[in-house]
């Protein structure tokens, strides 16, 4: 288990180092803000749409490894995926990292995101892991620039 551990923490070290898909978005389609101040990490999520896919996600912004790290496997994780599909995906990384199931994620295969699995021993860390998910979240829904906090 614990080279399971050492594994997972050298995919988060990486996408740390060198977040993917880092940088402003254009055109875009929706973007939202997210900011934990437990932690002091704040990230913008830009999204552009084709119909109802997922052309392309990108992020912003400046915060822990686990912040920037999680926000950089999201935007590989939804890209290109029906908008339908990146929301069950993000219940069911919400109910991995909270422990709560709100319905939508049960069974949804989180490949890759596994590696985040250990943030939610982590009590204080849980806000850094979702904080990209919840700015997701806003930009799918609102389709306008919105702010979310996860105070
Ligand atoms: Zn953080």
């Amino acid at each position: 288990m614990s080279d399971l551990r050492d594994l997972y923490q050298q995919v988060i070290l990486d996408h740390y180092r060198a977040p993917r898909n880092f940088g402003a978005l254009e055109p875009v389609s929706s973007c939202a803000e997210g900011y934990n101040p437990l932690c002091g990490d704040k990230v913008k999520v830009y999204l552009r749409a084709d119909g109802d896919r997922i052309e392309c996600v990108s992020f912003e912004g400046v915060g822990c490894a686990i912040s920037t790290a999680s926000a950089s496997l999201m935007t590989e994780a939804v890209q290109g995926l029906e908008r339908s599909r990146a929301e069950e995906l993000l219940g069911a990384f919400l109910a991995l990292m909270t422990g709560e199931d709100d319905g939508g994620g049960a069974g949804v295969p989180l490949g890759k995101l596994e590696v985040l699995s250990g943030v939610k021993d982590y009590p204080v860390r849980i806000k850094c892991a979702t904080l990209a998910w919840h700015a997701l979240r806003a930009a799918l829904g609102s389709g306008d620039a919105g702010a979310v906090s996860t105070e």
